[in-house]
Order: C-alpha cells, then sequence, then structure tokens
C-alpha cells in the first residue's frame, strides 16, 4: 500500500469508466459529519441537523464498499469528513482499510487539531500522505473563522508531522476574501521553508455555508503571492489530482492552486465520493446520489451492489453545475461529503 511498494501491486482493471470515457479510480470517502470546529465556509449556519448514529455507515459496512470499490479498479483512497478524527476507532478503521490492499495510496484530510495524539497510530495503519487544512497563521483569526482556538494545537500537529516523516504534507488553505487574502503570502512562503505543498482552494459556494463575498480565484491568487518570486511550473504525475503545481526557485515545497470555479477539472475528473450516510456521489457539486447503505444492509450481495455502483458512475455528469449553470449556491453540506 504505501508508495514504496505501490510497483509491484497488480492493479485490478478499471471497471468504473462513465459514459464519457473517464476512468473514475479515486475514491474519497467521509466518515462522518461531525466536526469539532465550524468553518466559516463550509458551515457556517450551524442548522444543519446531524445524522442520527444509525445513519452513519459503520466502519465494516464502509470496509466492505470499499473492498467493492477496489475489486473495480479503484486505486486512491481518501479519508474525510467532518472531521475524520473525531469518530471513535478511526485508527483501527485506517488499518483495516489498509488491510485490504490494492491501493496505491491511501490518505486523509483533517482539520489537525487531533493529529497530534493520534498521529502514531494512523501512520503504523500505513498512512504515509495527510492533508492538513490551516487557512491562516494568526491564533485570533483561525478563531475566526474555525470557531475555536486551536492554532497552536494544529502548527504543532503540522511540526510532528514533518518530524514523522509524512511526505508529502499538504497544506490545504481556502482563499477567503477580505479575511485570510492578506495572509496568502505568508501562508504560501510556508513552501521555501518546509517541503509543504500549500494548497489554495478556491471556495465553493456549497450547503450550509452560504458566505457572501467576491470569489478569490487562482489567478488572483497566483498574482497576490508573485511577489515572492518566479513560480515554476511543475509536471503532474499520475494521482497529483486537480491541482496545479508550481514551485518557488530553490523552495523546499511546492505551491498548489485547486480551481474548481475558474478552471474546472470535470473532463478529466476521476473521483468518487461515499458520503458519510452511505450515498455515492459521482459530482461533488451535483445533487445526484445513489443510496448504497439501504441496499446493503438489505442484504444485497457484493456484485448486486457493484451494478449499482456501475450504473451510477457510467450517468456521472459531465460537468458540475457551477459550469452548468453558472449558478449560484448549491445545497448538500461539505462536511456530510467531506470536500
Ligand atoms: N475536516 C477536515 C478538514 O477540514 O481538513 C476534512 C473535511 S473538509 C470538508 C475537506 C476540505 O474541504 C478542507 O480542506 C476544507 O478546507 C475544504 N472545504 C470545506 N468547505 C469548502 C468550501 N466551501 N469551498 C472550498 N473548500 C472547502
Ligand atoms: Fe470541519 Fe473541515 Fe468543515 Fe472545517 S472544513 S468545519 S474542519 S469539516
Amino acid at each position: 500500500m504505501t508508495q514504496g511498494r505501490a510497483n509491484i501491486i497488480k492493479l485490478p482493471e478499471i471497471k468504473l469508466v462513465d459514459q464519457y470515457k473517464r476512468r473514475l479510480n479515486y475514491l474519497r470517502i467521509s466518515v462522518t459529519d461531525r466536526c469539532n470546529m465550524k468553518c466559516m465556509y463550509c458551515m457556517t449556519h450551524q442548522k444543519t441537523s446531524k445524522l442520527p448514529c444509525r445513519e452513519i455507515l459503520r466502519y465494516e459496512e464502509v470496509l466492505r464498499i470499499a473492498r467493492i470499490f477496489i475489486n473495480l479498479g479503484v486505486s486512491k483512497i481518501r479519508i474525510t469528513g467532518g472531521e475524520p478524527l473525531v469518530r471513535k476507532g478511526i485508527c483501527e478503521f485506517l488499518s483495516g482499510l489498509s488491510g485490504l490492499g490494492g491501493l496505491t495510496d491511501l490518505s486523509i484530510t483533517t482539520n489537525g487539531v487531533f493529529l497530534k495524539e493520534k498521529i502514531k497510530q494512523i501512520q503504523s495503519a500505513g498512512i504515509r500522505r495527510l492533508n492538513i487544512s490551516l487557512d491562516t497563521l494568526d491564533k485570533d483569526k483561525f478563531k475566526k473563522i474555525s470557531g475555536i482556538d486551536a492554532f497552536s494545537q494544529v502548527w504543532e500537529s503540522i511540526m510532528l508531522a514533518l518530524d514523522m516523516g509524512f511526505d508529502p504534507i499538504k497544506i490545504n488553505v481556502v482563499a477567503l476574501n477580505g479575511i485570510n487574502d492578506d495572509e496568502l503570502p505568508d501562508l504560501a512562503r510556508l513552501s521555501l521553508s518546509y517541503p509543504f505543498h500549500v494548497r489554495f482552494i478556491e471556495y465553493m459556494p456549497i450547503g450550509t455555508s452560504r458566505m457572501t463575498f467576491r470569489q478569490l480565484l487562482a489567478p488572483e491568487i497566483q498574482d497576490r503571492i508573485s511577489s515572492i518570486g518566479r513560480l515554476d511550473p511543475v509536471e503532474n504525475i499520475s494521482f497529483d489530482g486537480p491541482a496545479k503545481r508550481f514551485r518557488f526557485e530553490n523552495a523546499k515545497g511546492e505551491i498548489g492552486f485547486i480551481r474548481p470555479i475558474s478552471e474546472h477539472f470535470c473532463s478529466s475528473c476521476n473521483r468518487l465520493r461515499l458520503t458519510a450516510s452511505g450515498n455515492l456521489k459521482t459530482c461533488l457539486l451535483s445533487e445526484i446520489e445513489t443510496d448504497l447503505k439501504g441496499p446493503l444492509r438489505k442484504g444485497y450481495s457484493d456484485s448486486e451492489l457493484a451494478d449499482i455502483i456501475l450504473k451510477a458512475v457510467y450517468n456521472k455528469p459531465f460537468e458540475h453545475p457551477l459550469v452548468a449553470n453558472h449558478a449560484g449556491m448549491i445545497s448538500g453540506c461539505m462536511s456530510a461529503i467531506g470536500g
């Protein structure tokens, strides 16, 4: 499962191909809709009710669905949430997932608050790559954005992850005009001193966040950090995902731009998502979901579940609604879908 062993794994044929011939080999699994934070861009208006526990997939159910996906050709899985590290038993689950075999990449996205206390178990479970969200280097602003006073914990987690050899460590920054735009150069400078991949993400108008501010898009972000030095493009390799990658001269790390709005990557999208409630989403920003939990709990066999998955995948929308309609807001909740 580790990067080193990737070469010797014989990957199953990818059966997950949609009608536009896109090959879907990357599954993002949200293991919970719960979170210890309330980031202003993710779930500002916390009126959204939490899923009842029985509606959330049990770990053994997630493992079964994951195994079916792997047999259909998924080779990369990212665990996300909500905050995955708030769910009890997460490290044992990660070990179980790693033990399924067949993956070239298994990683998690976390807000980092509980990372320090779980990091050894996470590493023992076979995780080598981490995405940690950090939108500011300012303690007070961190509280304003996330609702909790936890900058130091997150920073300590990041430093510990670095010491323990996680590689790469990707730092996810949602660019927020009027909130953290003044810090974009400082956040970008992290890639000079540390081998971090600092990734600026365009805010997506989804779910309960409903922020009303002028969008800060990748070209403008790039412009704002250009005072630091020349940004040289870095060639994308497979599994890089949609980030457009760059590096400052002599930098230890990289800069990436995730541009769902300014330059959507729909035509080459290889992603599928399993929500915490057991729905398959073939497009993050589409409202179409396919229930897998119901059939699974009704006793469907693996091959019957695989048929449902294949059919949903075949019908994956060609592009997301923000592209198709130039629409405003998309319903759903990022914390349940997993970003
Ligand atoms: N709680 C974990 C975290 O924050 O890293 C994992 C779940 S979070 C939903 C996954 C990613 O989605 C985070 O990097 C977060 O910054 C990003 N995200 C959440 N809401 C977003 C939005 N409206 N637009 C763009 N990115 C968003
Ligand atoms: Fe929680 Fe992550 Fe959403 Fe922030 S972005 S509220 S940490 S799920």
